[in-house]
């Protein structure tokens, strides 16, 4: 069936065992950042990235040269991997396609040794890839949008979340904007997740239209913050945890407790040089708690009415 990983045996390896070739090979040009630190950015944080990424199908932003030439965006196995998991999966089409995704840490250093920037996982696992158990309200400014509104926007969105009686998480996203991240245990269906996730975000648009859109529409974006719920549907990604971003200075989407966001300055405001200083500094994980949140959405958008 759809979803059963496939039993490949995948060889039992140490991320030493993972060579690192062009270590010295600059890929953020304006900031010097070489491969080499690339891969020893994603071993200091592993066992923060790892829950974030394992099991899920993961799209992954590669710049074989760095982020001056080319950059894929890229969601099947391509040959040569050999300790990345990888699954059939149905596709939007209809069609199978093989997913990619990280068993553990010699995965993730074997796909920076492919050349991996981002990594974009699915909001759901490999084990019940029709069931989320992620929802990502995606919070993007438009023009002309001052951070204390983008903070607001998340604060509200937290608030309304709470009032259905739902938990969420803060994360910056390395760019321009901020997700905040509903957890769902047991999953729900998509087609349960994509109408909750465009409801919410109708009926925010709605009750601030002065803040607010809910559209796609780039155009009307103008001094607007977009709740962007299209990343809740079968096969939408949303950039991982920790992820670093292919965009100078190495940002990095960085979870957050709450009570961050006061001080948060911008959706960028970590980077790969900070992020292990401020690693090393935490006493607890920001997203503690997480994994042992029981909610799903039955019932929930009548509430939204
Ligand atoms: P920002 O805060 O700047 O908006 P973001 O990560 O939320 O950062 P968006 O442009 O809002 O960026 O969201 C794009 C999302 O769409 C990415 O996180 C990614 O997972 C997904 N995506 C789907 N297809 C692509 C693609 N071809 N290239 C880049 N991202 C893609
Ligand atoms: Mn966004
Ligand atoms: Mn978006």
């Amino acid at each position: 069936p759809a979803g059963t990983p496939r039993k490949r045996p995948v060889a039992a390896a140490t991320p030493a065992d993972i060579r690192i070739t062009h270590p010295e090979r600059v890929v953020f040009p304006d900031d010097g950042i070489t491969k080499q630190q690339v891969a020893d950015y994603y071993a200091a944080v592993m066992k923060w990235f790892l829950p974030g990424v394992v099991n899920r199908p993961t799209s992954v932003i590669r710049c074989p040269e760095g982020t001056a030439k080319a950059c894929f965006f890229q969601k099947h196995m391509v040959p040569g991997l050999k300790h990345v998991g990888s699954a059939k999966l149905k596709e939007e089409s209809g069609a199978q396609a093989t997913y990619i995704y990280p068993l553990d840490a010699t995965s993730v250093l074997e796909l920076v040794q492919f050349g991996v920037l981002e990594f974009h996982p699915w909001g759901s696992t490999i084990e019940q890839p029709d069931r989320a158990d992620r929802v990502v309200f995606d919070l993007d400014p438009g023009s002309n949008v001052a951070w204390d509104r983008v903070a607001a926007a998340a604060r509200l969105v937290h608030r309304r979340l709470a009032q259905l009686g739902l938990a969420s998480f803060l994360r910056t996203t390395g760019g321009k904007g901020l997700h905040v991240v509903v957890p769902l245990n047991p999953g729900c269906p998509w087609a349960q997740v994509k109408d909750f996730a465009r409801a919410f975000a109708s009926t925010l648009a709605q009750a601030h239209p002065l803040e607010f859109i809910a559209t796609a529409s780039k155009a009307q974006r103008h001094g607007l913050i977009y709740v962007d719920y299209l990343r809740n549907s079968r096969g939408a990604t949303s950039v991982a945890s920790y992820s670093l971003r292919a965009r100078p200075r190495a940002p990095v989407a960085m979870p957050l407790r709450w009570n961050e966001l006061g001080k948060l300055k911008s959706g960028h405001a970590f980077d790969i040089r900070s992020t292990p200083r401020r690693l090393a500094r935490l006493r607890t994980d920001p997203w503690a708690g997480i994994d042992e949140v029981r909610q799903d959405l039955d019932g929930i958008v009548k509430k939204l009415g």
